[in-house]
């Protein structure tokens, strides 16, 4: 079992400022700062079940062949970092705990309630000649609108997009996030 990665939403919340707080001001900080929401795995549980089943083992971890699913400060998180979902279910597979929705994934239900979003930092949107997540979206989930006067923009189809992840680590501007469509499953 590997020391947990707490993922880029860990790392930027663990990021200070300045000279270290006191131990009160620490606290308060905690208490105060709002969690970023963070992507569940794939036929995971709803978060406070799944957090609750979840005892950090990294089977699954070890499991997912693209190296997608992290250890994090509660349990289990997607970073599409460094690659993309193929939804083989091996995380499904290899977990001991009640973590996952089995019954749902053996039913080849949708594993998630997620859509890829592009942000305002979108090379494209700026004016600048890109359509890497188009090429890389295998669900042709993602068209570009020809725009008077500027280079045509991403738009996302909801309805086409698996939350597979594959267009986030080719973005240049790193202006794509997979997260939840709803409340549901988002840390709040
Ligand atoms: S379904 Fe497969 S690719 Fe997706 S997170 Fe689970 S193990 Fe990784
Ligand atoms: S295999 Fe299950 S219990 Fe172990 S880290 Fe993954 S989700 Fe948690
Ligand atoms: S997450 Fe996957 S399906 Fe959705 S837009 Fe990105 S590449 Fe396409």
């Amino acid at each position: 079992m590997g020391t947990p990665n707490h993922g880029r939403a860990g790392h930027r919340a663990a990021r200070g400022r300045g000279a270290a707080p006191s131990a009160d001001a620490r606290d308060a900080f905690l208490f105060e700062a709002p969690r970023a929401p963070v992507l569940l795995p794939p036929w995971s549980l709803r978060a406070d079940a799944f957090e609750g089943a979840c005892t950090q083992c990294g089977e699954c971890v070890d499991a997912c062949p693209t190296h997608v699913l992290k250890l994090a400060a509660r349990a289990v998180e997607v970073d599409f970092a460094d690659g993309e979902c193929t939804f083989c279910g091996a995380c499904v597979a290899a977990c001991p705990e009640p973590a996952f929705d089995v019954a749902a994934h053996a039913a080849s239900a949708p594993p998630w309630n997620v859509v890829a979003r592009v942000d305002e930092t979108c090379l494209a949107r700026l004016g600048v000649a890109c359509q890497s997540c188009g090429e890389a979206c295998e669900a042709h989930a993602i068209r570009f609108r020809p725009r008077a006067g500027s280079v045509p923009e991403p738009r996302v189809d909801a309805t086409l997009c698996t939350g597979c992840g594959a267009c986030v680590r080719v973005c240049p501007a790193s202006a794509i996030e997979v997260r939840p469509r709803s409340a549901e499953g988002v840390r709040a």
